[in-house]
């Protein structure tokens, strides 16, 4: 008989957004004429940087000429991207991570779900609460997770993120983990976590013999400084951790597709005999086995983000964003709202006082905005809303106006 695999059936998450889709659905049926403006999936908005565009252009004129014509590319991803990215994102920020420690993808998503593939099935794995459902989701689907019970699975470590810990664990709180993802800044919380913050998880795992995977998809966003660009800021994180990179809110490629992951040379995991066990290569065989590169026009528009004009325009992009949620996060804050993030990050945490659905049902209903209820991001995200600062300027000052007008 054919069986199922039968840990999808224990798979909880999917239900926020098909949920908020249903309540928007049903809210415009019964008002056709309403202006909804939303404020809930975190897609961009804003086109793609001109020099982006060129780039890709360029890129398609290639792929007409024989003399130019690219067919399947490395699967690690073209030595253009990958130095390109290994000198701006790293060592031009003074931290040391080289070319071929890079594995360029067409995206974080499938790379935050993918790399579990590299860990026994008997790994203990720790998640933030709220959190990013795919770190969650890929765990179940493989088999790690044991059954659901109220909201929460039985085989998970849940980390706690709230106001108490200003939305960025403890270590003690992952003590007997063997894996934990971390991402900052923050989905949902739009948190970010310090260098000392991020340095304490750095030494637990090296002390502990665990990893960190860090997912740094809003890395872009960060303006404050001395804010960590990424893990490999702290010392010794090269032992202990890998970090996945998004092109998708960095410079509008949500659909164009590209991204990568960092797995650093003699980063280990354990054999049954204790004896250490290369990630690297794993992550490789992994790759070359079950994916076929990035497109050559995706690599080539990723190229042009380091260019001088690339860089500058991509800048200019995410900047309107955080001045999306700088206005968003000034006028909450004035009716008296609590507010995390907005800044450095594309997502306001708000605290509503109350029950996260009711509050998406009266912003829905009585100002036609539509935002994420925090409590779909895990049982700690109960009580806030989760609103995004990806939209235009026009419907941003008009959802400030109606939050105002009822709030
Ligand atoms: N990681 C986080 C925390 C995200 O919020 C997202 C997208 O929303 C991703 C990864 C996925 O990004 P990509 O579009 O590169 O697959």
């Amino acid at each position: 008989m054919l069986h199922v695999n039968e840990n999808y059936s224990k798979i909880q998450a999917s239900y926020l957004f098909t949920e908020i889709a249903h309540r928007v659905a049903d809210h415009h049926a019964a008002h056709p004429d309403a202006k909804i403006i939303r404020l809930g999936i975190g897609d961009v908005t804003e086109p793609l940087a001109p020099a982006v565009v060129a780039a890709m252009h360029r890129a398609v004129d290639d792929e007409a000429a024989r003399e130019t014509f690219h067919g399947y590319g490395p699967e690690q991803g073209y030595a253009f991207l990958r130095e390109a990215a290994a000198k701006a994102d790293f060592a031009d920020r003074g931290i040391d991570i080289a070319a071929d420690e890079i594995f360029v993808s067409d995206g974080a998503k499938c790379d935050c779900g993918n790399i579990q593939e590299l860990f026994g099935n008997d790994v203990r794995i720790a998640v933030g609460d709220p959190v990013y459902p795919v770190y969650v989701d890929t765990n179940v689907m493989a088999g790690r997770t044991g059954a659901n019970a109220g909201g929460r699975y039985e085989g998970l470590r849940y980390l706690t993120c709230d106001a108490s810990n200003g939305f960025v664990p403890s270590p003690k709180a992952a003590e007997g983990c063997d894996v934990v993802y971390l991402c900052y800044p923050n989905n949902p919380t739009g948190a970010v976590a310090t260098k000392e913050q991020l340095q304490e998880w750095v030494d637990w795992a090296n002390g502990s013999k665990a990893l960190i995977l860090f997912d740094a998809a809003y890395e872009a966003f960060i303006r404050t400084p001395g804010v960590p660009h990424s893990i490999y800021e702290c010392e010794g994180a090269r032992k202990c951790a890998i970090e996945f990179r998004s092109y998708s809110k960095t410079a509008g490629f949500t659909g164009v597709r590209c991204g990568y992951t960092v797995v650093p040379r003699g980063l280990v995991a354990y054999a049954a005999d204790g004896s250490p066990v290369e990630l690297r290569p794993l992550w490789t065989r992994r790759q070359t086995t079950k994916f076929n590169g990035a497109s050559y026009l995706s690599q080539r528009g990723a190229e042009a983000i380091y260019t001088p004009e690339g860089r500058a325009q991509t800048k200019a992009a995410i900047d309107f964003y955080l001045e999306n949620g700088r206005l968003m996060k000034e006028a909450l804050a004035a009716l008296g709202y609590t507010v995390t993030g907005g800044g450095d990050s594309p997502y306001l945490w708000v605290d509503v006082k109350g029950d996260s659905w009711e509050f998406f049902d009266r912003l829905l209903k009585e100002a036609n905005v539509v935002t994420t209820p925090g409590a779909g991001f895990g049982r700690a995200g109960e009580g806030y809303i989760r609103i995004s600062s990806f939209n235009s300027r026009e419907n941003v000052l008009e959802a400030v106006k109606r939050m105002k007008g009822i709030l």
